[in-house]
């Protein structure tokens, strides 16, 4: 834009124009001298004379300067014959030939148009044409070609030069080197349309991709596909491995989902881990599923990074036009909600829209806010389910199970709100605080007499992947004054499986600092046994699911009883869950199991209620 409006001011004016004044003011001289009468005229001409003689040194004065203007001027000038066909070049400067590569003896008397030899088609040429046909000013852009075939873009300034009767005889053409501002423009226009670390169009491009498609689409009134796809805790990997690694596996992710599509299918990027597929030609659902699948397994093959095996996998939604929408931004929304039911139903997996998705998406935002304003409205509480020693009977711990006290809905159990939490990021707060009222309960518990009562935190695979995960435990010990051995933290395997290098660290950094650990729901998850070596742990909780099933079903009940030997003999604790009946429980006595926690002693209890059970039962005993 600067270099244009420079262009402009600088352009000279009119050439003619300073010799007509220059000859106005010869002839007013004239007229001037006239008027002062003939009597003095002799002398009076000798005086007209040597005034004429100077106006005349001073308009070739001017016209030298006019000529050394144009041949320094650092743009282009050129000179046509207006009248002649083919409007002939009769002057170029200097920079007429820096710019174009030709010299004058070879453009002179030749037509104007061979400078736009092979670039012709272009409608900067077809105004400039338009122009001297009818004699009047043009202002155009032109990318031409120099004589070494370079190409560059310039701006063209068209005068024409009438002359005395009116009539269009030359015309001055005026260019000027754009090219640097055109490719400052192309890199600026490259960057507010891509994404500059994958280089894959960004979401402003891919909204005018889709509406070009929807256009394309109406007519033919063929589908459209619009995937939304998220890499699976890719923020983990991100802060495990650093962000230049993790800049490196996004490129990587977005090269194999673009090797994966079709040639004219498009892959943007639309936010940190986000990503967008855009594809037509897919006649139907299982078609356009074919391509989602092959883009997710393309990403969940291993990546090397550091010499290291990294694993991804990703989430996709997919929303095809027209039915699920018919415009670029519901057809996105649309495909984000089912992405997200993805992520529900276990993630690595696609999901097409459904209507009554939308609904779920309403209700889970309206449940974010209602999450953020609970923390600070102290609608959260913790209940306390014992666990009792077999051997004696006796209530030695407690785990802590968080609540929701929801003044519409009631009293909620996790299930309805822990994945939320963990999605939108609000189990770090929430965790942080169940650890410290947790730890508080406990030890207020220890000094009013209830004994060295353990108590087992559940801790989420977003606080276990916090590096800053062991000084927050050492400091709510500190603060609230509870043994670090009176702490037991529960691990899932899959938490502990995400990244084992990472998780094996954490661990040990809190067992040095006495810290009990548990893996919950043992039997669920992973459960390579020859993993449980690597693992730090004390103690193995075996899922309710066995237990529910001991007397029922054979291989449960085996199962059972496999996994307290294999314990004892790895010199772990067991504690059995969800223990329910008597059977379960004499079940356990007889196989050696060491503590159980289930409706049949207690259910989770408030916990001014659990203070007064282990009172009573402690009396009873
Ligand atoms: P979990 O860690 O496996 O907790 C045990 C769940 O089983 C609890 O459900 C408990 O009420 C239930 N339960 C205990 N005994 C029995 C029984 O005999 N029969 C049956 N059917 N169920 C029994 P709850 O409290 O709804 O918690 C569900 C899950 O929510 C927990 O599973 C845990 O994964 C998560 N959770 C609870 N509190 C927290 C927390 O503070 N932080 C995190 N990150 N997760 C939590
Ligand atoms: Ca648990
Ligand atoms: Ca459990």
């Amino acid at each position: 834009m600067e270099l244009k409006r420079r262009g402009r001011d600088r352009a000279p004016a009119h050439p003619e124009s300073a010799l007509a004044l220059l000859t106005r003011l010869a002839l007013g001289c004239v007229a001037a001298a006239y008027v002062h009468g003939r009597v003095q005229r002799t002398r009076l001409i000798e005086d007209l004379v040597e005034q004429r003689t100077a106006d005349l040194d001073r308009t070739t004065e001017a016209l030298r300067l006019h000529q050394r203007a144009i041949e320094s001027s650092a743009n282009s000038v050129t000179l046509v014959d207006a009248r002649s066909p083919g409007a002939p070049i009769i002057l170029v400067n200097p920079a007429f030939t820096r710019m174009h590569g030709y010299g004058p003896e070879e453009v002179l008397g030749r037509p104007l148009e061979l400078l736009a030899f092979g670039v012709d088609d272009q409608p900067g040429l077809h105004e400039l044409r338009n122009a001297i046909v009818e004699g009047r000013e043009a202002h155009v852009l032109l990318q031409l070609r120099r004589k070494d075939g370079q190409s560059y873009f310039e701006e063209a300034y068209l005068a024409p030069i009438r002359n005395e009767h009116g009539v269009t005889d030359y015309f001055v053409i005026f260019e000027y080197d754009v090219t640097t501002a055109k490719q400052y423009e192309a890199a600026l226009e490259h960057r507010a349309r891509h994404d500059m670390l994958t280089g894959l169009p960004n979401r402003v491009a891919l909204a005018d991709r889709i509406d070009r498609a929807l256009a394309f689409a109406r007519s033919d009134a063929a589908p459209v596909w619009v995937a939304v796809l998220d890499l699976d805790y890719f923020k983990h990997v991100n802060d495990s491995l650093g962000p230049a690694a993790g800049d490196r596996l996004l490129r990587q992710a977005g090269e194999r989902m673009l090797a994966a599509v079709g040639p004219t299918d498009t892959v943007a990027r639309t936010g940190d881990d986000e990503f967008v597929l855009l594809f037509e030609n897919r006649a139907d659902e299982s078609q356009a599923a074919a391509t989602v699948s092959k883009v997710l397994a393309a990403i969940a093959e291993p990546f090397g990074e550091g010499g290291q095996r990294v694993f991804l996998t990703g989430s996709a939604g997919i929303a095809g036009y027209p039915g699920d929408g018919g415009d670029a931004d519901s057809l996105v929304k649309h495909a984000q909600i089912a992405m997200y039911r993805a992520k529900e139903s276990g993630r690595n997996t696609f999901r097409f829209y459904l209507p009554s998705m939308n609904e779920r998406a309403l209700e889970r935002l309206a449940m974010v806010d209602a999450m953020r304003h609970a923390m600070n409205a102290e609608e959260f509480e913790l209940h306390y389910q014992p666990q009792v020693d077999l051997a004696s009977g006796a209530v030695i711990g407690m785990e802590a199970l968080i609540r929701w006290s929801h003044p519409q809905l009631g009293m909620m159990r996790p299930d309805r709100f822990i994945a939320l939490a963990e999605e939108t990021g609000l189990i770090v707060p929430l965790g942080t605080w169940v650890l410290r009222a947790a730890c508080s309960q406990a030890a207020t518990w220890q000094r009013a007499g209830l004994g060295a009562l353990r108590i087992a935190v559940n801790l989420s695979s977003r606080q276990f992947r916090d590096a800053a995960l062991p000084a927050l435990i050492a400091e709510v010990l500190r603060e609230t004054g509870l043994p670090a051995t009176s702490l037991e933290i529960e691990l899932t395997e899959s938490l502990m499986m995400e990244d084992v290098e990472m998780a094996v660290a954490t661990m040990r950094a809190l067992k040095a600092m006495g810290v009990h650990l548990s893996i919950d729901d043992f039997g669920t998850g992973y459960s390579s046994l020859s993993y449980l070596k690597r693992f730090p742990v004390d103690v193995l909780k075996i899922d309710q699911s066995f237990v529910r099933d001991i007397g029922q079903d054979a291989s449960s009940s085996a199962m059972v009883s496999a996994m307290i030997s294999l314990s004892h003999e790895l010199g772990l604790r067991v504690i059995a869950e969800g223990v329910e009946t008597q059977a379960q429980w004499d079940y356990l006595v007889g196989r050696g199991c060491d503590e159980v926690q289930g409706y049949y002693f207690s259910r989770p209890l408030h916990g001014r209620d659990f203070e007064r059970m282990v009172r009573e039962h402690r009396q009873a005993a």
